[in-house]
């Protein structure tokens, strides 16, 4: 690190950012999380203006006229838009740079990117953030960057596995000496399952729901084993027959059987990593157990599904929807000793 960098680093504050397929948050240092919006940005088709991100564009989500789109940039883990992905970032840096620290330098950011994401598309990350306001640019693998976050030992010579449920992708990873030493991606985690409550509503009850509404039902009811109370909801859409609103109550054990199918396939996945793993580090797994992150981790019950699976004891991480970002914001207070577990970038200490 040169003398400006070193002069520079104590007046810039640098952030951390998570940028997940459901959920963007930013961490700045010393002072923690300062976003959590979702991943959502609404444009205008005609003009091709950018109307809202964040929250606000969640908002419009199903609600807008024809000539607007709410899209989701990062729909399976990767900058699949990369112009809108961009946008997207520099409005949450600028952000976080405008309202606090606009006398200071541009910030150095440590970005969470999916593991096994290409070099083109790890570039794609940097270089939107390099155009979006960055000085530096510092990638981490986000399995990595949520063990981290779960405060799991993972550079030490002894086997972390972590397993991430976010909207698009869910990452199941062992982790030693700073690197992965296996790991498993699913296109299958909370946007499927939404999906799933869709298709058991059209299918199974005749009713057209939003995907909103889907989510909603989910977080409120959803499971992956049985329960020992009932669980209900009030499911709102439109009834394909009538064409009309209707709201038909449905419980617990209904939405686990239209669930079922991408959990076992998450169920899967993690026995397959398990199975892929070099012995002496699954006997390190059996001890410490396996760590659920992402908010797909807060479903009822999914824990003791795959413990049941895996025979492993299985611990949710503490605020599972933040694991990542508080990853890179530890990275951050710490990018001496931590270095070794970031990916190669153009950005150099
Ligand atoms: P990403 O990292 O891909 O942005 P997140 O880790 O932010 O994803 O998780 C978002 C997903 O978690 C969404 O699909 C959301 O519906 C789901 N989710 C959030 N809370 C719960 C909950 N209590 N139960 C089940 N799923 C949840
Ligand atoms: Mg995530």
């Amino acid at each position: 690190m040169s003398i400006l960098d070193k002069f520079w680093g104590i007046f810039s504050h640098d952030i951390g950012v998570d940028l997940g397929t459901a959920n963007t948050l930013v961490y700045v240092r010393d002072k923690g999380i300062v976003i959590n919006e979702p991943s959502v940005v609404a444009i205008n088709q005609k003009s091709k203006q950018i109307l809202a991100i964040g929250n606000e564009a969640r908002r419009m989500v199903g609600r807008t006229p024809s000539h607007i789109v709410a899209i989701r940039p990062l729909v399976d883990g990767v900058v699949s838009d990369f112009e809108v992905t961009e946008q997207m970032l520099r409005y949450f840096i600028d952000k976080v740079h405008r309202e606090k620290f606009s006398l200071f330098p541009r910030p150095r950011v440590v970005i969470g990117i999916p593991y096994g994401v290409t070099e083109v598309e790890r570039r794609a990350a940097e270089e939107a953030a390099l155009n979006a306001g960055a000085r530096q640019v510092f990638l981490i693998e986000e399995p990595v960057a949520a063990a981290i976050g779960a405060r799991l030992p993972i550079q030490e010579a002894n086997g972390n596995m972590i397993v991430d449920i976010g909207g698009g992708t869910t990452e199941v990873a062992v982790i030693s000496l700073g690197g992965i030493v296996a790991s498993r991606s699913l296109r299958v985690a909370g946007d499927e399952m939404n999906q799933d409550i869709i298709n058991f509503a059209r299918e199974k009850l005749n009713l057209l729901l939003g995907e909103r509404t889907a989510e909603e039902i989910k977080i409120a009811i959803g499971s992956a084993i049985e329960l020992k109370d009932t669980l209900q909801a009030p499911m709102r859409g439109r009834d394909l027959v009538t064409g009309l609103p209707k709201e038909i109550i449905v419980n617990d054990e209904q939405i686990r059987a239209a669930l079922k199918k991408s959990i076992q396939q998450i169920v899967n996945t993690v026995r397959t990593t398990i199975e892929e793993t070099p012995p002496e580090l699954i006997a390190d797994v059996m001890g410490k157990g396996i760590i659920l992150c992402g908010g797909g981790a807060l479903l009822r019950g999914l824990d003791r599904l795959i413990k049941q699976a895996t025979q492993t004891d299985v611990h949710i991480a503490d605020d599972p929807l933040t694991s990542v970002v508080r990853g890179t914001g530890l990275v951050l207070e710490d990018l001496e000793s931590l270095r070794g577990v970031l990916l190669p970038t153009k950005s150099r200490f």
